[in-house]
């Protein structure tokens, strides 16, 4: 057999004409210098921890939450810790460092305080977190003691979130909760004795019976009691259930709660407030890192507890909501993980689009570092849109949501970004979907221990 060639079939020699004498074995080929700390320096990372309890039921109340019950609740606890356990041994957890946590519920302090010390323990002690991490945790009014308050000071917890809703006696009435502004206000000047410092303050608009007047007395006393954060939510999306059958006071019409989002705003703003997220003002310096972070999609968020939701490994998930299925989960060792995404590098960049609006500003640079990406230009129609309509600003440093205006449509903003796949799916919202993965319920596996092995309640 005769094989021949032809010189036309090798064009390559005429494009590189000398042959390069540098043979590539590294890359990149800029060298500066760089240490053992540097090369295994662990990566931030942050936390969320679910309580899916509450010592009372508001009636409109939404998400999944369990009545407080002594031995469900002890039992859920032993999950909790094994689900953190079980996290801590893998190595990706092992690798990195938590900077920032938020422990929220239901009421996370419905726990008793030394279960919430031996909680705290174990959380700290198993996963690797930094000194000074920026801790978060939700209560109500009612919920926090001294003790309690003292624990998760010691425990390392600096900021601290009660949902007060409103300091009128008659709306306190209509949404279910203890009428007594005065044991509000006391519970607030209770954390500050204990020595909390950044107190953020949940008040709520467009409740039943609630008027201008009355939204702008509870926004005063907030801001008289001279808590560091104030944010609000509107009540009226999640409360018609219980209008009719208790026989309450209508809630305010539509363009009145506008105006009262309105109103908060620009009064928070001049009552020197920073606004994050659309709806929750912060004095300069006392912005929650965990929202921060979290919504820019900076560092790996681990949830624990169901229904929790984090993003690991280039997924966001989340876990088990039904607590049967998420305490036999975990006792089996496996992570409760349920539900989620894989997001592909093009969606990791809308993510952060969608998310980084969220929290109110996108970081061309820092943007960069992350995704590689230049923003501005790949979203420019997008961009050049929303400023036509002045819900943002943009220049060469990013984008900035303009307040108010732009605060109040927040999430139409964020939606901007979404792929065109995403448009029509509602997000998870940490609704009970358990009969969707599987129809088969899961008993509760209680076993009830004798109150004396109990290390002491104080609610
Ligand atoms: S305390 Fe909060 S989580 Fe618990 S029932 Fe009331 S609104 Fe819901």
């Amino acid at each position: 057999m005769s094989i021949t060639t032809t010189t036309t079939s090798m064009p390559f020699w005429k494009e590189y004409p000398e042959r390069d004498s540098e043979w590539v074995r590294q890359y990149p080929t800029k060298h500066v210098p760089v240490n053992e700390e540097e090369v295994f320096a662990r990566k931030p990372m942050g936390v969320y921890v679910h309580i899916p309890f509450c010592n009372r039921l508001c009636f409109s109340c939404p998400y999944i939450k369990h009545q407080t019950d002594r031995d469900l609740t002890r039992t859920y606890l032993d999950a909790l810790k094994t689900e953190i356990t079980n996290y801590a041994g893998r190595p990706y957890i092992q690798d990195h460092v938590i900077t920032l946590g938020y422990i929220g519920g239901g009421t996370p302090t419905a726990l008793t305080a030394p279960q919430l010390d031996d909680l705290l323990g174990h959380l700290f002690g198993s996963l690797n977190v930094e000194e000074g991490a920026d801790f978060s945790i939700e209560t109500t009014p009612v919920d926090i003691t001294e003790r309690k308050a003292t624990v998760l000071l010691e425990r390392g917890i600096r900021r601290i979130s009660l949902g007060v809703q409103t300091f009128v006696p008659e709306e306190l009435k209509n949404i279910g909760r203890p009428n007594d502004p005065e044991m509000l206000k006391e519970s607030i000047r209770l954390l500050r004795r204990c020595g909390f410092e950044n107190i953020n303050i949940d008040l709520m608009h467009g409740i039943n019976g609630q008027t201008m007047e009355s939204w702008e007395h509870s926004l005063d006393v907030a801001i008289d009691l001279g808590v560091t954060c104030i944010s609000f939510y509107t009540y009226m999306e999640f409360a018609q259930v219980s209008t009719k059958r208790r026989k309450l006071p209508p809630v305010p019409e539509k363009a009145v709660v506008d105006d009262m989002f309105l109103f908060a705003a620009e009064k928070l703003s001049k009552s020197g407030f920073l606004g994050y997220y659309g709806d929750c003002f912060a004095k300069p310096g006392y912005q929650p890192k965990y929202g921060e972070t979290s919504w820019s999609e900076d560092i790996p968020i681990i949830p624990l507890g169901p229904t929790a939701t984090g993003h690991l490994r280039d997924h966001w998930y989340f876990n088990e909501p039904d607590i049967g299925r998420y305490i036999q989960t975990v006792t089996e060792g496996r992570l409760p993980i349920s539900m989620g995404k894989h997001i592909t590098k093009p969606e990791a960049i809308r993510r952060s689009m969608v998310l980084g609006v969220k929290a109110g500003r996108v970081n061309r640079d820092r943007f960069r570092r992350i995704h590689g990406v230049d923003f501005m230009e790949m979203f420019r129609a997008e961009i050049d849109d929303l400023t036509e309509k002045g819900l943002i600003t943009a220049d060469e440093d990013g984008i900035e949501v303009t307040g108010p205006k732009g605060w109040y449509y927040l999430d139409n903003i964020s939606k901007a970004f979404y792929s065109p796949e995403y448009r029509r799916y509602p997000q998870h919202l940490g609704a009970d979907i358990s009969n969707f993965i599987s129809r088969q319920p899961i008993p509760l596996q209680i076993t009830s221990r004798p109150r004396s092995e109990e290390t002491g309640c104080d609610h």
